[in-house]
This record gives C-alpha cells, structure tokens and sequence, in this order.
C-alpha cells in the first residue's frame, strides 16, 4: 500500500499523486472507508491495480486536518489572504472574516497585499491596521512579480489556498506563481489557473518541491458561520495576548467596564479600525443568533 494526496476528483476517479507518480483512482467500497467522499487534498492510502498500468484504488482516507467547503478541500495548510492596497478599495471586513475562519479551521492565515505597484496611499495604513496581530503578511505585485518569490517559499511542503475578494488579483497571484514553476522547472506551462467564474471543482497543483496549491481561488464572499459572538475575540491574537489582564472573567471586550482591551484600544496599541469591525462582527452575530433560536 502507498500513500498519496488527491489532487482531484472527476468522475468517480481520483487523481493520486503520490511520491512517484499521478495514479488514477477508484475509490471502491466506501464504507470500508468510513463513509467519507474523498476530496482533493485528502491524504489516502491506494493499492496499485496490478492488471492496470497507472491505476488503483483508495482504501483508505487518512484522518484530515482541515476541511473547507465551497470549494470542498481538505487539508489546507494555510489561506493566503489577498488584500489589493486599492483598486478595489480593500474590503478589510471580509479580510478579518477569512482570518476568522480561516483560524477556525486550523489553517494559518497568511496576509498578502497586492497591487503594491499602483503605490496606494492606503499600503501602510492597512499594514498598520494587523501590525500587533503577528499574521505573516507579504507585499505583492502581480504585474512586477514582487513579492511572488516570498509566496513561494512560503508554500514549500504546505497545502495553500488563496481567498479574498473579486478583483484582488488572486488569479493573478497564481498565474504568476505557475510562470515562476514553469521558469524553475523548465518546462513550459501548459496550464494556465482558471478564472473565478468557473470554480466548480477545486484542483491541487502539485509544486516541485513539494507542497500543493489549490488552483481555484475560493471564498471571495464569505459569512462568519458557527462562530458564536463571545468566542470572536479568541481569534484575535492582539487581544488573546492581554486577556489574562482584563479584570473579569467572560469579558469579550466590549463594552465591560475596566476592560482592559478597550484601555489598549484606547491608548492606541491594539487598532482602533479593526476593533470597530471586531464590535461590528459581535453585534450582527448577536442578531444572527437571536433570531436563529427565535
Ligand atoms: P481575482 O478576481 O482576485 O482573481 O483578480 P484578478 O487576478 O482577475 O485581477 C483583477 C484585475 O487586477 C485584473 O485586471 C488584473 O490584471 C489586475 N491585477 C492583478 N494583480 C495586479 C497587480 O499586482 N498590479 C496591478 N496594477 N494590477 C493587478
Ligand atoms: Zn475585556
């Protein structure tokens, strides 16, 4: 038996890409693997068909651990999240959601803030904004190639995903990454990432030097789902540092009197436009929640 990771699923066959080759697939006997439909990014176990060159069958799907839907992916690493510094003027709710559920996941977000060559006024306003947040955040430019070179190293043995808005240049982040392989490799590219518009079925690219990304860039429109309002602050690792030093037990940093979070607010050290959208996400959760249990 061997071991490999599913780069995609059509058909009823998978494709299995495994230390030595791309190994085309059944997945026979469901049940013998706990009733899970395999998806791309699932680490299987396959037997080689002996009577079929090239063929096999998945016995077994090892434990995952992520799994996002729409697309529907397991396995994911790390969610570079794509800010353009303008143009579309950046939608930092939406950046702060994916971070959101992106750490939910246990997938590590990574900041990626494109269109650096257009030298918006905004660059260093946004950068201020998750300075005391410790996410990793690299400076891109699609069209100068700046910046595609840290993307690449950082997804050297991981399984990564792109997310953000439309118009972000996500498409282009990947293009622009497949040239860089293309270039290492020597090879000419002969697969171009396709576009927004047809994110059906996502599909792993498998890097040369081992690591994954998926090929479709997901999740432009996203709501906080199965997030409860007091758990939000947890996954702001600005306010997770000083927790212990808010007074009372329970607090989510809202509108508790003495609450210490606020004081760091205030004093400038925790932003103050990303604390804005932090109370934005608490209330209209609340309301979400409210009216669900109506
Ligand atoms: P997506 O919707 O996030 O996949 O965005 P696209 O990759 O389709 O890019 C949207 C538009 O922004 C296209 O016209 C791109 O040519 C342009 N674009 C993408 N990246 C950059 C960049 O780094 N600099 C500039 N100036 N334009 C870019
Ligand atoms: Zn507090």
């Amino acid at each position: 038996m061997i071991e490999g990771i599913i780069v995609k699923g059509i058909g009823g066959f998978y494709y299995v890409q495994t230390q030595d080759a791309l190994v085309e697939c059944k997945a026979k006997g469901l049940m013998r693997i706990g009733k899970l439909t395999p998806i791309p990014g699932d680490r299987v176990k396959i037997e080689l068909l002996e009577a079929e060159d090239g063929k096999g069958v998945i016995v077994e799907i090892l434990e995952r651990t992520s799994l996002l839907t729409r697309p529907a992916v397991a396995n994911i690493n790390q969610l570079f999240i794509v800010i353009s510094c303008t143009q579309p003027e950046p939608d930092l709710l939406l950046a702060d959601k994916l971070i959101i559920s992106a750490m939910k996941h246990k997938i590590k977000p990574i900041l990626v803030v494109n269109k650096i060559d257009l030298k918006a006024i905004q660059l260093d306003a946004i950068a201020a904004q998750y300075l005391n947040t410790g996410f990793e955040t690299v400076f891109t430019s699609a069209l100068t190639g700046e910046g595609i070179e840290e993307i690449f190293s950082l997804m050297k043995g991981k399984i990564s995903g792109f997310a953000g808005q439309s118009g972000v240049g996500k498409s282009s982040l990947l293009n622009a990454l497949l040239q860089r392989i293309a270039m290492l490799t020597g090879t000419l590219g002969d697969k171009s990432f396709r576009g927004k518009h047809t994110t059906r079925h996502a599909e792993l690219f498998a890097l040369e030097q081992d690591g994954f990304v998926l090929d479709t860039p997901g999740f432009s429109n996203y709501e906080l789902e199965d997030i409860m309002y007091d758990e939000l602050w947890t996954y702001y690792p600005e306010m997770l540092n000083d927790a212990e030093a808010c007074r009372f037990a329970g607090c989510i940093h809202v509108a508790e009197p003495n609450c210490r979070i606020k004081a760091l607010v205030d004093e400038g050290a925790i932003d103050q436009l990303r604390y804005q959208r932090y109370l934005f996400m608490v209330m209209t959760l609340k309301e979400v929640h409210k009216n669900r249990w109506r």
